[in-house]
C-alpha cells in the first residue's frame, strides 16, 4: 500500500529565473540574485536585498514599504540565497498526548480509494496532497545537493504501512483541505497526477499546479516549524520552488492540524503573506465553538470556523484579500453553479409518490456575492428544508430564506451559535417556492464575530414538502 512515489521535478535554474505569472498580466521578473546566505530575515534581509527590494517586492506583487513591514513583524518570511520570498512556519500546536488526542472522523469513501480522491476532477489546476512519501531533486530545497528522501505520512510509528485509521485520517485530511478551495477551480487529490499536470512548462502552459508533500522533516528541512513553502510558487513556470513542506511530526500527525498547515503552505504558493495582528504574526483568532473564528494565513489549529480573509478583525495587519491574490496567481474561482435569482433558479430533485416528496439538491457558495437560488414544487402545508455543510470543517455560515413566487419572505434560517440551520414554514397554498442559500458573516466582525468574506463552501439542501 505504501509505495514510495518518486517525485520528479524537471526544473533548471534555467527556467526558474524566467519567473513567474499571472494568468491576465505577468508579474515583473525577479532580478537575478546571489545573496551568498539562505535563510536571513528581518533587518538582515533588508539590508542583503538592498537595492533590489523594490524589484523583489514588485514580483511578490507588493509595494516595497510593505515587503519591509512584512519582513520587520514576521520573522517566518525568509529570504533565500536567490532573494526569492518563503515561510518557515515556527507556530507550532501543543503536541496533543493520549488524554488530547482528537477522536478519529469516520473515513468518507472507501479505505481502498483512499489515494483517488478529487476534489474537483478534470480542473486544469491541482493541489496534489502526497501522503506516500517523495524523492524531491533538483529543487530550492536540495540547496544544490543529492536527493531529499521525504518519507510518507505516519501517526502510528509504522511508516511502512498505512493502517486503516492512518488512512481515515488521511481522508478527512483531504476532505478539509477540499473545502478550503472549494471556492476555487483546482482540483485536490490524494491521487498523483499524470506528468504535466502539475509543472508549467511554459508562460502559456494553462494546465499547473502544486504539490505538498505531508512529510517527517528529519533528512528534510531542518527546523522547528510545521510547514515551509515558497510564495508565489503555484504558477512559477518550472518547478523549482516546489513543493510545499508540510512535517506531520511537528503536528502530532492530527487531522486538525496537518489539514490546516496544508491550505496554509499550498497559501503561500499562491502568494499569501500571513495575517497577523499588533503583536504576532500569526493571528490566532477568536471567539469559541462552533462560530470560533481564525484565518487560513494566520494559525487555525485553535478555531473551529478558518476561512480565507481580507484582513477584517480587530488588529488584522495584513488586508490583502486572499481571494485576487490567489486568482491573480493562478487558481480562478469555479464558475457560479447556480443562479443568482428566482428567474435563473435550480429546480431541486423532487422524488417520492406519496402525500410528502423528498426534495434535494447540492451546491458551493463559490464568492461573497453568491447566492444559489432553487426552486421547487410543492402542495399547501408544511415544508421543511435544512442545509448539510460539509461535516468535517465547513468554510460556510449558510443563511437560508424561503420565498413565494412573488419574492415574498415566508421564511429565514441563520442560527447565531452554528454554521447551518433549517427552515420550517406551513405553505399557504400550492405553488412554486424559492429557497436560497448564501453564505453570512456573524457581527461584531471586530469583536467575536466575521465578515461573511470567507463564508464559502460546499453544501446540501434536503428535506420534505407537501406533493404538488
Ligand atoms: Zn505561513
Amino acid at each position: 500500500m505504501n509505495t514510495i512515489h518518486r517525485f520528479s521535478v524537471v526544473a533548471t535554474a534555467g527556467f526558474a529565473l524566467l519567473a513567474s505569472a499571472a494568468m491576465a498580466a505577468p508579474r515583473p521578473a525577479m532580478p537575478e540574485l546571489n545573496l551568498g546566505e539562505r535563510g536571513a530575515s528581518g533587518e538582515r534581509a533588508i539590508v542583503l536585498l538592498g537595492d533590489n527590494l523594490a524589484a523583489v517586492a514588485a514580483h511578490h506583487g507588493i509595494a516595497p514599504e510593505v515587503l519591509m513591514q512584512r519582513l520587520r513583524s514576521d520573522t517566518a518570511l525568509r529570504l533565500d540565497q536567490s532573494g526569492r520570498l518563503y515561510f518557515a512556519d515556527d507556530h507550532l500546536p501543543p503536541a496533543l498526548t493520549p488524554e488530547t488526542v482528537r477522536p478519529a472522523s469516520v473515513a468518507q469513501a472507501p479505505l481502498a480509494d483512499t489515494f483517488l480522491l478529487h476534489s474537483r476532477p478534470g480542473a486544469q489546476r491541482t493541489i496534489y496532497l502526497d501522503f506516500n512519501g517523495a524523492v524531491i531533486s533538483g529543487t530550492a530545497w536540495n540547496g544544490g545537493g543529492g536527493p531529499i528522501n521525504a518519507q510518507p505520512f505516519d501517526a502510528d510509528g509504522n511508516a511502512a504501512v498505512f493502517s486503516n485509521a492512518e488512512l481515515t485520517t488521511i481522508q478527512a485530511i483531504w476532505q478539509r483541505v477540499a473545502e478550503d478551495y472549494a471556492p476555487f477551480d483546482v482540483d485536490v487529490t490524494t491521487e498523483q497526477p499524470p506528468a504535466g499536470a502539475l509543472t508549467r512548462d511554459n508562460l502559456a502552459d494553462t494546465v499547473f499546479g502544486t504539490t505538498v508533500v505531508i512529510t517527517h522533516n528529519a533528512g528534510v528541512y531542518a527546523c522547528s516549524c510545521g510547514g515551509v513553502a515558497y510564495l508565489s510558487a503555484f504558477d512559477n513556470v518550472g518547478d523549482y520552488y516546489k513543493p510545499a513542506l508540510v512535517f506531520w511530526n511537528m503536528l502530532s500527525s492530527d487531522e486538525k492540524y496537518v489539514a490546516e498547515a496544508i491550505s496554509h503552505e499550498a497559501g503561500h504558493n499562491l502568494n499569501l503573506y500571513h495575517d497577523g495582528d499588533a503583536t504576532s504574526g500569526y493571528y490566532t483568532g477568536h471567539g469559541s465553538g462552533a462560530t470560533g473564528w481564525a484565518p487560513i494565513m494566520g494559525v487555525g489549529y485553535y478555531q473551529s470556523l478558518v476561512q480565507w480573509s481580507k484582513g477584517e478583525y480587530s488588529g488584522a495587519n495584513n488586508t490583502e484579500d486572499d481571494f485576487v491574490v490567489m486568482q491573480n496567481t493562478g487558481a480562478p474561482l469555479r464558475a457560479d453553479d447556480h443562479g443568482n435569482t428566482q428567474g435563473t433558479a435550480t429546480a431541486m430533485t423532487q422524488t417520492g409518490t406519496g402525500l410528502t416528496r423528498k426534495v434535494k439538491v447540492s451546491g458551493v457558495v463559490s464568492t461573497d456575492a453568491d447566492v444559489d437560488m432553487f426552486s421547487f414544487n410543492a402542495g399547501a402545508g408544511t415544508a421543511t428544508i435544512k442545509i448539510k455543510l460539509d461535516a468535517l470543517s465547513p468554510n460556510l455560515d449558510a443563511q437560508l430564506i424561503l420565498r413565494d413566487a412573488g419574492g415574498n419572505q415566508l421564511a429565514s434560517s441563520q442560527p447565531k451559535k452554528s454554521l447551518g440551520g433549517k427552515v420550517s414554514v406551513s405553505l399557504p397554498a400550492a405553488g412554486t417556492y424559492y429557497i436560497s442559500v448564501e453564505g453570512v458573516g456573524k457581527p461584531p466582525v471586530l469583536g467575536t464575530g466575521y465578515s461573511g468574506y470567507g463564508s464559502l463552501g460546499q453544501y446540501t439542501l434536503s428535506g420534505t414538502v407537501q406533493a404538488p
